[in-house]
Parts: C-alpha cells; sequence; structure tokens
C-alpha cells in the first residue's frame, strides 16, 4: 500500500497512477493513516500550503521519522521542494521534511515561463525521454554527496539543470508525470516500495 499526502495538490492524479501501474493506493492525510502505508508520494501543488497543513494534520514528524527509518518517498514539483534539505525562494517560515541533501530554487524557470514541456530521459528509466511538464517548477541546484542526479533538461534556456534526484529510498521530480499519463516514474516509485517492503 502506498500513501499519497492529502495536504494539499494533485493528490487524486497520482493515487490514479499508481493505481494504474498495480500498487494500491490511498491518500494518506493523518498520523495514524501513515503507519498503514509502506510509501508515500508527496503531490504537486503548493509546497508553502502544504507546509501548513503538514502542522494543523500534525504529520510533519511522523513523516521524518518514517523518512529516517528508510520508508521510500516520491516527491514531485511541490514534493521534491517538501523533500529537500535547504530551499531558496522560499517563504521564510516554511519547512518540509529535509529528506534529500539538496538545494531546490522555487518556481525557478523564471515567471515569464511558468510552464513548459521539455524532453528529459531519467537514468535508469528505459525508452524515449519524458515529455516533462513543469508547472512553477523548482529546480535543483545543489547535491550532497549521497544524491544521484538522475535528470536534466536537455536544450532551451534551462539546458543543463537538474530535475530528478535520487537518495536512497527518495526520489524527486521538479516535473508532474502523474499529469502526462507517462507511467514509467510510477512504476520505478512501486518497485523501489517492493524492494524496501
Ligand atoms: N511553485 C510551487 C511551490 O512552490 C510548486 C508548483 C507545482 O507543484 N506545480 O510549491
Amino acid at each position: 500500500m502506498i500513501g499519497v499526502l492529502a495536504l494539499q495538490g494533485d493528490v487524486r492524479e497520482h493515487v490514479r497512477a499508481l493505481t494504474e501501474v498495480g500498487a494500491a493506493a490511498r491518500p494518506v492525510r493523518r498520523p495514524a493513516e501513515l503507519d498503514d502505508v509502506a510509501g508515500l508520494v508527496i503531490p504537486g501543488g503548493e509546497s508553502t500550503t502544504m507546509s501548513k497543513l503538514a502542522d494543523v494534520f500534525e504529520v510533519r514528524d511522523p513523516i521524518r521519522k518514517r523518512i529516517a527509518s528508510g520508508m521510500p518517498v516520491y516527491g514531485s514539483c511541490a514534493g521534491m521542494i517538501m523533500l529537500a534539505t535547504e530551499v531558496l525562494d522560499g517563504r521564510p517560515d516554511q519547512r518540509g521534511f529535509d529528506g534529500i541533501e539538496m538545494t531546490v530554487r522555487r518556481n525557478a524557470f523564471g515567471r515569464q515561463v511558468d510552464s513548459f514541456e521539455a524532453p528529459v530521459e531519467i537514468a535508469g528509466v528505459p525508452g524515449p525521454p519524458f515529455h516533462a511538464v513543469f508547472i512553477r517548477a523548482p529546480w535543483v541546484e545543489r547535491v550532497g554527496a549521497d544524491v544521484a542526479v538522475l535528470g536534466r533538461v536537455t536544450d532551451g534556456p534551462a539546458a543543463g539543470r537538474i530535475v530528478a534526484v535520487r537518495q536512497g529510498n527518495l526520489l524527486a521530480t521538479s516535473f508532474h508525470p502523474e499529469l502526462t499519463g507517462d507511467l514509467r516514474v510510477h512504476a520505478l516509485f512501486a518497485d523501489l516500495v517492493k524492494a524496501a517492503g
């Protein structure tokens, strides 16, 4: 069973994507619900709102503890921001789960290109490049020694920017595979959860 953190954001899309790759999935909002899942997806949405609601629903510390004990987590877009140890251009009071040793910049691709699409290849994912959809997305500016860079933007003004990473059982993408029907990242994550369990 994989949970999708249901504080805010595109929860339904992730539940659907996970179900389509053969995983059992359910929304998770309360600490007790977290006990029932072997992995967690943090959806796209708005990280500042998620940060506030993580306190309201008292899930911040339980999630941090599960991360520390090895639970697989996948964050897309706002979820990537929530997994980062450092956020640039965030709100001063926003706090995440300190999972992946990396610095991300919020809304990094610039206001004039709020959303755009670009091909991205993900290491370890066979097949053609992802048709990646970015919506006010972050990019990764620094990664720690234990973080593997899985994907970068390949062309255009943002060419070379890191948009997919993995640290142990923690996976994050700047883009939203849950919105495009290309379920290879969800399949990769479901495998990771199986292997960890
Ligand atoms: N800009 C949003 C944030 O800071 C992320 C956007 C998204 O998830 N599509 O959380």
